[in-house]
């Protein structure tokens, strides 16, 4: 089982530059440089429809061995999901395959991928911003498909319901409609 979606790539697998889409701006803009050598372990993006407990749209990892430049539209399928939280907000990293590769076919849910690849992603989100001042996020584990279409299918009506409103305002609000989204 997947789906399929369009992911609006910001960051090329093994970028030490963080990109971010600014909502407001409709532009991407440079956020800034990784510390210590580290490196984006896969292309990663965001779903235009989906809007994240973090007030950012749903970001997504594209599997592939190929790096995709930011700014680009490609076709994927979720498979999975990786549970996350950063800086007390639960900000999930929905893992999907490029859909448009011959040789990623065969791939159809989040058992397929290799565990290397896994735990790389793991580590990375687990250690690239605990510095100090930077913030802090903790990687609670991977799921697989259906797990990840109710977070999308949560995450598209709350763009529908408040894709409009300022980022600050919405955190604040869900922090005391959905205290369980949050951890501070
Ligand atoms: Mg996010």
């Amino acid at each position: 089982m997947n789906k399929e979606i369009i992911v609006n790539i910001e960051i090329p697998k093994d970028s030490n530059i963080k990109y971010e889409f600014d909502r407001k701006k409709g532009k991407i803009v440079v956020d800034r440089i990784l510390r210590d050598g580290f490196k984006y372990p896969a292309n990663y993006g965001f779903l235009e429809e989906t809007l994240d407990w973090d007030g950012d749209e749903l970001d997504v990892l594209v599997y592939s061995e190929r790096k995709f430049m930011p700014g680009v539209s490609l076709n994927a399928r979720i498979i999975g999901a990786m549970k996350m939280i950063d800086d007390g907000e639960t900000d999930t990293k929905l893992i999907a395959i490029h859909n448009d590769d011959y040789k990623l076919e065969k791939i159809e849910n989040i058992e397929d991928i290799p565990k290397k690849w896994l735990d790389k992603v793991e580590t990375f989100f687990t250690t690239y911003k605990n510095w100090k001042g930077v913030g802090t996020t903790s990687v609670l584990g991977f799921k697989g498909f259906k797990w990840a279409i109710k977070e999308y299918n949560e995450c598209v009506k709350l763009m529908k319901k408040y894709g409009s409103w300022d980022k600050n305002k919405f955190i604040k609000e869900m922090k005391k409609k959905h205290p369980e989204k949050y951890t501070k």
